[in-house]
Order: structure tokens, then C-alpha cells, then sequence
């Protein structure tokens, strides 16, 4: 952290030019891997994310059945090539912390008690990183569900805010995370407004946290629409698809 590097300038804006409360550009895509049985692609900002889903399906291994519900398993990876310095392959803490709070905020909408004794597998690849990934991953995962027909209560869309400078901003990039002084990564279900994610590195005042919840759950409502958007596409395509099939 260093705070003698200027991320806001005097008119409120920020390295990118984006204003505090500006999502990054983003981009959601669904049903791009057709060996999947739900996939999406998601980009914000230099983010690029895959989501792809399996299942329900016979959990393995065995001793992790639950006879009441399906259990979600989610594999968080980030690629070797996704950061400036080469990542060292394969698991390690941090990944095993995102994936273990993606397939629990994940396990808060999907219909669990439907499929007991399954398992509802979920990958997320980090294909390039400029932070706000577990966010960004979530974000797909969760429409990768739905394009894998699994039962869910709803969407959940996920964005960080931070603060830099003595400023509150939303979804941080990577300059702005490294230097910045706080990062609150969130998620929502967006029809009750229910928190199922929340993270917090960092320090905020009491205030601070208000206005920074209001900031994400304001924006997690936006990320929702194009959710919602990309999935409508991916059924209208495939509905043109079916139509030509009988044609
Ligand atoms: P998030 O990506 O959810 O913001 P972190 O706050 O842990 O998660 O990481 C912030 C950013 O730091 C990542 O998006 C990535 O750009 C970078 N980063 C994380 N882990 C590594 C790593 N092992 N090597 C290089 N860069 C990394």
C-alpha cells in the first residue's frame, strides 16, 4: 500500500478515467463450450474468465455424498499466464480459500435439497487477471448454472469495491488494488438483496462500509441485467437453431 500515488485526480477521476462509482467495460457470454453442460464467458476490463459446469451428477468422491442434497464443488484456477509474472501452476491457498467461498455463495441459490447425494461441479479458469476475478468468477459461474438448466432461486452477480486515496471506488483494477487501501469483494442475490459473499482486506470506517455496500449492491443490480441479458441471447440462438432443425 502507498498512498503518495495519486488514483483520483482532482475532478474524480480515476487511472483509467473511469468515475468512483464505474464498472469496468464487461462483457458476458453464455454457452460457449458445448462439452460442458453449461458454460460462460465473462470479460471485465482485462479480465477474462470461463465458467463450465457438470452435473448433477454422482458425487465422487463417495464420502462426500450428503443424502439430503446435492453439494456444490467449485475448482477456482488461475492459469499460468493470466498474470504478468508467471503463476506457478496448480493449487494453493488462496485458490482453495475463492473456490471454497464460490461454492458457498453458490450452494445459497441453487435448489440443493432437489438432488440428494449428487454433486454440482463447477470449474472457473482465469484466463487473464487484472483483479476482481473471485468476483468475476462468480458472476459466471452463476450463469453458467442457469445455462446448464440447473434449479436455481436466482442469479448472483459480484463486484468489489475499494477504497484508494481516501476514495471510495467500485470494482478496483489491478494498480488500484495493489495501492489502494481497502477491497470489499461482494456478492448478492439480487431479488431479497441477501449478501452471499463479503470479504473485506483492508480498513474502512463504519461509513465508509454503509457507502460501500449501497455502491456494490447498486452495481451488482447492473451486472444482474447483463446476466439476464446473456442468457436470454444464448436461449434465442437456440431457439433459432431448433427452429432451422425442423425446417
Ligand atoms: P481478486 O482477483 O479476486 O481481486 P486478489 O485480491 O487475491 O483476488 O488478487 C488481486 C489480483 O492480483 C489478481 O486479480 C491478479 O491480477 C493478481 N494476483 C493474484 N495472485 C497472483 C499471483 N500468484 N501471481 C501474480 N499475480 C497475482
Amino acid at each position: 500500500m502507498d498512498s503518495d500515488i495519486v488514483m483520483v485526480d482532482d475532478k474524480g477521476k480515476r487511472l483509467d478515467g473511469r468515475k468512483a462509482d464505474e464498472l469496468r467495460p464487461m462483457k458476458i457470454e453464455a454457452g460457449v463450450l458445448p462439452n460442458a453442460d453449461g458454460s460462460a464467458y465473462l470479460e471485465i476490463g482485462k479480465n477474462k474468465v470461463l465458467a463450465a459446469v457438470y452435473g448433477p451428477r454422482e458425487c465422487h468422491p463417495r464420502h462426500l455424498q450428503n443424502p439430503t442434497r446435492a453439494i456444490v464443488q467449485c475448482k477456482y484456477n488461475m492459469q499460468s499466464y493470466s498474470v504478468g509474472d508467471r503463476k506457478r501452476p496448480g493449487p494453493d491457498r488462496r485458490s482453495q480459500e475463492i473456490s471454497k467461498i464460490i461454492s458457498e455463495a453458490l450452494e445459497a441459490v441453487i435448489q440443493v435439497e432437489l438432488f440428494p447425494r449428487a454433486s454440482i461441479d463447477v470449474y472457473i479458469e482465469i484466463l487473464q487477471a487484472n483483479a476482481g476475478t473471485r468476483c468475476a468468477g462468480l458472476t459466471a459461474a452463476s450463469v453458467a448454472l442457469a445455462d446448464a438448466g440447473i434449479p436455481m432461486r436466482d442469479l448472483i452477480p459480484s463486484v468489489a469495491v475499494g477504497k484508494a486515496n481516501g476514495h471510495l471506488l467500485l470494482d478496483l483494477n489491478k494498480e488500484e488494488d495493489n495501492y489502494g487501501e481497502a477491497d470489499l469483494p461482494l456478492a448478492i442475490i439480487p431479488k431479497t438483496n441477501e449478501v452471499v459473499l463479503l470479504q473485506m482486506d483492508g480498513h474502512m470506517t463504519r461509513e465508509e462500509f454503509d457507502t460501500a455496500m449501497k455502491m456494490g449492491v447498486t452495481a451488482c443490480h447492473e451486472i444482474y441485467e447483463m446476466q439476464k441479458d446473456a442468457l436470454r441471447r444464448r436461449y434465442s440462438v437456440a431457439a433459432e437453431e431448433e427452429q432451422e432443425v425442423e425446417e
